[in-house]
């Protein structure tokens, strides 16, 4: 028997009524795993009365007692996380492990946005001119919305909704159609928590329903994460409404390995920031940029093993080093990606497309890929393959390695390995991207520092979770008050200044 998903609306799970579903696989068996209900305007329309007419009580709820809820909702995020861990790897194909990861890495922000109440006071300034005070205040903007992607469905609706909730307003959440079981568990342990019944929707859909949010006239701001085609677009209709919005696209992020770095450490580091969740992860290393001929010799030699014994296996199986690809699909877009690169000219030096794991035949696995001397003008290098797919390119010195980075469209996320700190310290003053790690592979900032890519990247000011998270989900209201002494002196005609 296959499930039926449902909407998560006004606190309870609602039918889908469009008439159209799509199909959700568990990607270790390639079977089909539940029926997706895709939304139609009216239902997004639905979800949004409810949202409105919740919202105003739980804006009028203290701070403390809506970072209340999220506290609750860490207990109870805890007492479940072995299921929902369990969950997540088999809808999205990583391993239980990295699904524990997802999960923890959105947790974080829930532990963060606990401090609302202090993230939302405003400015006060005492007499900024005779008998006037200034003051500021954050509001909530309403109902607000958040479209994410299949690749962590725990902790970027995490990002989304725990910042917007802590902050009173209501939430739509439009999760990838391909992995939305978690999500629902979200919206259920909320609801659990003690959030007002209305407050997180989750909305089931594809793009109707995507584009019924960015036209909605009572939803006033747009949280996106997603490939970067879809983020142009939905920043692109959802500013023509009027909306805030903000949207982090896709990445292609290099790690450039000086020769002074210790290599052993800089393998480790690739394997795991290349090939962890089958390469499907914004912040994955997809470019090593070995800076020299000997680094390059020596990089090529080192990977070609690692890759070789990398363990593919089930979601499931504890020693698996990564899983299958989310669908049939996308494992034919990466392994088309591997057939192009060989066409291009490149070389590859590990090939991972035949691939089969014994008794999961029908699964969507493929093995590592490496390819050498890879050059910029091939597509492999240009675009986002999303996939265990590594490219060398050579670069014959450090201002070379730089460039690279610098020049290419995207701009999520770029490490360096080195052991000189003067290199390092240029590197991260004059890279061009958004997020730098030195000796680190995988830089995603912690839940008190903020979370964006530049250039393609994203689209929108402020970034994702810490601080800029509370300013995107409110609004600044700004009072000048003056308590005068008396109204005798009468009408003022000129400008008022503070001088
Ligand atoms: P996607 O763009 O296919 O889907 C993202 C969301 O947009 C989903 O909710 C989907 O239903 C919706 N959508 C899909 N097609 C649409 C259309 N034509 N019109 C309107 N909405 C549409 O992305 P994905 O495959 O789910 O996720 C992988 C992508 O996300 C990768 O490119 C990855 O780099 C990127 N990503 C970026 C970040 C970041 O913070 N920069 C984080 C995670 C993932």
């Amino acid at each position: 028997m296959v499930a039926e998903l449902t909407h998560f609306i006004g606190g309870k799970h609602v039918k889908g009524t469009s008439g159209r579903f799509t199909d959700a696989f568990w990607p270790m068996t390639g079977e089909v795993a539940s029926k997706v209900p895709l939304a139609s305007a009216a239902e997004v329309d639905a979800a949004v009365q409810n949202a409105k007419a919740a919202q105003p009580a739980w804006a009028a709820t203290n701070p403390q007692r809506r970072a209340r809820v999220m506290m609750r909702f860490l207990e109870l995020a805890a007492r479940d996380n072995e299921a929902m861990a369990e969950l997540l790897a088999r809808e999205h194909g990583k391993t239980i492990a990295d699904a524990k990861g997802d999960i923890q890495r959105g947790l974080e922000v829930i532990e963060f946005c606990i401090g609302a109440p202090h993230l939302l006071k405003g400015e006060y300034t005492e007499g900024a001119g005779p008998g006037i005070d200034i003051y500021s205040m954050r509001q909530p903007l309403g109902v607000v919305a958040g479209i994410t992607p299949f690749n962590f469905p725990a902790m970027i609706p995490l990002w989304k909704c725990g910042p917007a909730l802590a902050a009173g307003n209501a939430f739509i959440l439009k999760p990838s159609e391909r992995d939305a079981g978690v999500p629902l568990r979200i919206a259920e342990l909320f609801l659990e928590a003690g959030l007002p019944p209305g407050v997180m929707n989750v909305v089931q859909g594809d793009k109707e329903a995507v584009d019924a949010i960015l036209d909605h006239p009572d939803i006033k701001a747009v949280g996106f994460v997603g490939s970067t085609p879809i983020a142009e677009y939905v920043y692109s209709r959802g500013c023509a409404a009027g909306k805030r919005v903000q949207c982090f696209g896709g990445a292609k992020n290099h790690m450039i390995i000086m020769p002074d770095a210790d290599m052993d450490q800089a393998v480790d580091a690739l394997i795991g920031a290349g090939y962890g969740s089958a390469g499907e992860r914004c912040m994955a290393i997809s470019v090593a940029v070995p800076v020299g001929k000997a680094t390059a010799d020596r990089l090529v030699d080192k990977l070609i093993p690692r890759i070789e014994a990398l363990k593919v296996g089930p979601s499931t199986d504890p020693s698996a080093d990564f899983g299958p690809l989310v669908t049939k699909a996308h494992l034919d877009k990466v392994k088309a990606y591997v057939d192009l690169g060989v066409k291009e000219g490149a070389t590859l030096k590990v090939d991972g497309r035949d691939f089969k794991l014994q008794g999961y035949e029908n699964g969507f696995y493929m093995g590592g890929c490496l390819f050498d001397n890879v050059t910029e003008d091939m597509r492999i290098y240009k675009e986002e393959i999303f996939g265990p797919v590594l490219s060398v390119v050579r670069a014959p010195t450090y201002e070379k390695a730089l460039s690279l980075a610098n020049e290419h469209e995207y701009g999520n996320g770029v490490a360096i390995f080195t052991r000189d700190g003067d290199a390092a310290r240029d590197f991260a003053a004059k890279v061009n991207v958004g997020m730098v790690g030195v000796n680190v592979p995988i830089p995603v900032p912690i839940a008190y520092y903020t979370f964006g890519g530049w250039k393609r990247s994203g689209f929108g000011d402020l970034n994702q979770h810490g601080p800029d998270a509370f300013r995107f989900y409110t609004k600044t209201k700004t009072v000048t008050s003056r308590w005068p002494t008396g109204i005798k002196e009468g009408a003022e005609f000129v400008i008022p200044t503070m001088s």
